[in-house]
């Protein structure tokens, strides 16, 4: 059954629904998760432990990346998370990000470090990312919790897929036995959900650009995930009545007048007989700032020997046992 404060927050008053498809409001849920959080890092304080803290590694100047790490640090802000930034130049050394990954690793009034992808071409990703500590991945990209993850053992859920989860679940009380579709089998998004949905007894169908037929699947879904990346990939006919539909990928494309619009891998306005879907922007987006947040304070409560609570976000579901039943924050 989904959390109450999500349902509260997601379903408008039934009157306004028409004959439209119900839109999911991301960043509504976002503010009421980040209240959560917020009042969590409130307590914290208030019952004399480390006020949580997150640092941000950006090497190089990436435009796209400058404007994620400015509204990461921003929503820290927010919520009373203390960040720290560290810009360095593209020329740093694999060694140099290592040294200081190892520094704040060690560091106590730390609980969550970020380093900020793509990094430079000299630089290995893998072996960067997999020497943050696993219980400051608040991205949950380390193999720890990535193996965590897909035994339903405990660890960080990385922050997009979780806020997926949030979001389906604001508007579908019981995934089991119902039909998803992922469209995209990335690491970050794609794989990871995968293992949500499975874990939440969903019949998952990861789907990807060598699948054949992939109309014909998406037509069969209760749920479709759409993390491909090509915008206005599912069109209107792809999708079944009342089906449930998140739109993750964001381009942006030439509109109109020269200008630049954003959208999303689903033809909004053709799937309006649908149940529900996201914006874009303002669906997936919001949410994934606000699971970071969420993800730095579990990491200070695991830290500071705290219990994680209910042990469910964005849903009641008894087979769930993320940061909490059989696992637990890793170190
Ligand atoms: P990726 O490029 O790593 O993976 C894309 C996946 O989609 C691949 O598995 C590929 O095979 C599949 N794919 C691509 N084109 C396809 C097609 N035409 N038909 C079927 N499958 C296709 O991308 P990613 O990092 O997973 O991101 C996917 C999208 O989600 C991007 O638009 C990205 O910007 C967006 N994204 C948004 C957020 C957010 O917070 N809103 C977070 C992460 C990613």
């Amino acid at each position: 059954m989904a959390a109450e404060w999500i349902k509260d927050t997601a379903r408008p008053p039934p009157l306004l629904k028409a004959s439209m498809a119900e839109i999911i409001d991301g960043r509504a849920i976002a503010r009421k998760l980040d209240e959560q959080t917020k009042a969590q890092v409130t307590e914290l304080i208030a019952s004399g432990h480390n006020t949580p803290g997150l640092s941000v590694i950006l090497v190089g100047q990436d435009p796209a990346s400058e404007i994620y790490v400015r509204r990461k640090i921003e929503a820290c802000e927010r919520v009373g998370i203390i960040s720290s930034e560290h810009r360095l130049p593209d020329t740093t050394t694999q060694d140099a990000l290592l040294t200081l990954i190892a520094r704040l690793n060690a560091d106590p009034e730390i609980h969550g470090i970020l380093c900020q992808v793509p990094l430079p071409e000299h630089i290995d990703s893998r072996l960067v990312l997999g020497s943050i500590a696993p219980g400051k991945d608040v991205d949950g990209f380390h193999p720890v919790n990535v193996g965590r993850l897909s035994t339903g053992t405990g660890g960080i859920v990385p922050c997009t897929p979780l806020g997926i989860m949030m979001l389906i679940t604001s508007v579908i009380d019981d995934l089991t036995g119902k039909d998803v579709v992922v469209i995209g089998k990335s690491n970050i998004v794609g794989k990871p959900v995968a293992n949500l949905l499975l874990d939440a007894e969903a019949t998952v169908t990861v789907t990807h650009i060598h699948t054949h037929g992939l109309a014909e699947i998406c037509r069969q879904a209760d749920v479709i995930v759409a993390a491909a990346g090509a915008p206005e990939l599912v069109r209107g006919h792809w999708v079944k009545d009342g089906a449930v539909l998140i739109d993750v990928g964001i381009t942006r494309i030439e509109g109109e007048n020269g200008k630049t619009r954003l959208v999303g891998d689903i033809a909004y306005d053709e799937v309006q007989h649908a149940r529900a879907v996201t914006p874009v922007p303002g669906g997936v987006g919001p949410m994934t700032i606000a699971c970071l947040l969420s993800n730095t304070v579990k990491a200070a409560r695991a830290a500071a020997g705290l219990s994680q609570g209910n042990g469910s976000d964005y849903a009641d579901l008894p087979s769930r046992n993320i940061f909490t039943g059989s696992g637990s924050i890793p170190n």
